[in-house]
């Protein structure tokens, strides 16, 4: 084993959103930073669909221009029934009016790439092929301990004043303290898919995410994007006792690979994908993503923080997960950057508030995705959200779940708490649904192209 002489201000473990905004936002403000990053970038992940609340943090990293050549744009998300027989679709553009409505559809490996090519750029050391796979944060006020193995298997022993952990669903620092917890009632299991040859429809033409709500006792949905000119990523997500269930059936009916046989017939018994995929093949074999809903009890102390899904994972439905952790990893380099300058009373006052304001927001979604899963409350198939004329009359009631639909869920989180608390209670939804939502369903949406949400693109993925 060797050791590093030299101490870094920062060491992240980590090289996803999360661990790259922190790196670039520390780095920026002039502190050393070392990130480990234990796979060969660029690297297959889940995660394809960004909200426009992004786009400040995308444009304040510098990689929006890098982006607007390469991936879809995505205007919005449409929620539909099993049968195709209800549906809403959901424009950000109807409260947002700047060119952050057409968010992105992007290639998790490229798109994790570009961000950890910029964070070199802004002065970030970022090793690959490089595990954490020890740390020793124990000693308050002396310098944090990082052992690392690289692919040959050559330890090494890394020094930081402060440690930030980035992992992802690894969850190295919850999962070695014991804290890391499952959320009660988001026992389920994810399929991704990536398909060539299918048909552009039901607003996918035009960049939407299109969610399809299944039946109740699989608690689960389809989310089909596109994230090229030619090419469907299709995530499946059932209810873990369902997946179970036909496990079984398959396996006993002699089925060698029950998991793509089980992906296959869902996709088949659902008309509207079997119409969109009819004529499509996978690129490549599906991915399972079984590590699901989870949060950590430790947040941060003295030496070390937790940040994005090392913290907090929740059920992607609302295409959060990124969103969610590149604003944590904000919030903390500001919050960080205070306890550095300016000392530990004012720091430890700048983490409580970044802790507050990101447990506020995770809080948020959690709620929001609740309701989601929740048969009896507000099914967003069944709003109607209209634009334009109908919707001037009730905007400010009606774009809360549009704000909330694309991001918004930091600043607000407290207003945004209470209308959900509406929403969720079924009688003053039903007043809310017939007050506000009925009343604006003749309305027009605002209309996109698909040269806007497909032209820009240089080469297709
Ligand atoms: C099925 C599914 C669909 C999703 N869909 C969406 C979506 O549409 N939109 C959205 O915003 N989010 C979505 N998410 C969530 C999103 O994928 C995550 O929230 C997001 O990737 C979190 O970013 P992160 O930087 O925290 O972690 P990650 O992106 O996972 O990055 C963590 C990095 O840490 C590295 N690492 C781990 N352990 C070590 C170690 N010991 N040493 C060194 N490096 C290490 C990993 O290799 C990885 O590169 C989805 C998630 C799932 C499961």
């Amino acid at each position: 084993m060797t050791s590093s002489s030299t101490p870094y201000d920062f060491i992240v473990i980590g090289c996803g959103p999360a661990g790259a905004t922190i790196a670039t936002q520390l780095s920026r403000k002039g502190y050393s930073v070392l990130v480990f990053e234990k796979a060969k970038f660029p690297r297959l992940h889940e995660g394809e669909s960004l909200l426009p609340f992004c786009y400040p943090i995308l444009k304040d990293l510098g990689v929006l221009d890098e982006m607007k050549k390469k991936y879809v744009r995505k205007p919005g998300a449409r929620f539909s029934n099993y049968d195709g027989k209800s549906s809403a679709t959901w424009f950000f553009k109807s409260v947002i009016h700047d060119d952050s409505h057409l968010s992105f559809n992007v290639d998790r490996a490229s798109f994790d790439h570009i961000l950890m090519k910029n964070a070199v750029k802004n002065g970030v050391t970022v090793m690959e092929e490089t595990k954490v796979a020890a740390v020793d944060t124990s000693r308050p006020g002396e310098l944090v301990e990082v052992q690392t193995m690289d692919v040959a298997g050559e330890r090494e022993t890394w020094q930081a004043k402060f440690l930030i952990d980035a992992s992802g669903q690894e969850t190295f620092m919850a999962k070695r303290a014991g804290a890391k917890n499952d959320f009660e009632d988001m026992d389920r299991i994810a399929w991704i898919g990536h398909w060539k040859g299918g048909r552009y429809m039901n607003g996918v033409e035009v960049g939407l995410i299109n969610i399809i709500r299944m039946s109740a006792g699989k608690k689960g949905w389809f989310a089909i994007q596109p994230v090229g000119k030619d090419l469907l990523s299709l995530t499946m997500i059932v209810d873990r006792k369902y997946m179970r269930q036909q496990k079984k059936l398959l396996t006993d009916a002699g089925e060698e690979d029950w998991q793509h046989a089980f992906y296959v017939k869902e996709i088949a018994d659902c008309a509207q994908l079997h119409e969109m995929l009819e004529h499509a093949y996978m690129i490549r074999r599906f991915a399972v993503i079984s590590d699901y809903s989870y949060y950590s009890d430790i947040a941060y102390g003295d030496n070390y923080l937790l940040v994005g899904d090392s913290f907090k994972f929740l059920d992607p439905i609302f295409s959060t997960g990124v969103y969610l952790g590149m604003k944590s990893a904000e919030l903390y380099a500001e919050a960080l950057d205070v306890k550095f300058r300016e000392g530990r009373e004012a720091g430890d006052k700048k983490m409580a508030q970044a802790l507050e304001t990101i447990q506020g927001a995770y809080g948020l979604v959690e709620k929001f995705i609740n309701i989601y899963y929740d048969p009896t409350s507000m099914n967003l198939a069944e709003v109607n959200p209209g634009a334009e004329s109908g919707y001037k009359g009730y905007e400010k009631a009606y774009s809360l779940l549009h704000y909330l639909l694309a991001g918004d869920f930091f600043a607000n989180y407290e207003k945004y708490s209470e209308f959900l608390d509406i929403i969720k209670d079924p009688a003053r939804y039903k007043k809310w649904k017939s007050l506000i939502a009925d009343k604006i369903q003749a309305a027009a949406v605002p209309s996109v192209t698909p040269e806007e949400v497909f032209g820009a693109i240089e080469a297709d993925q």
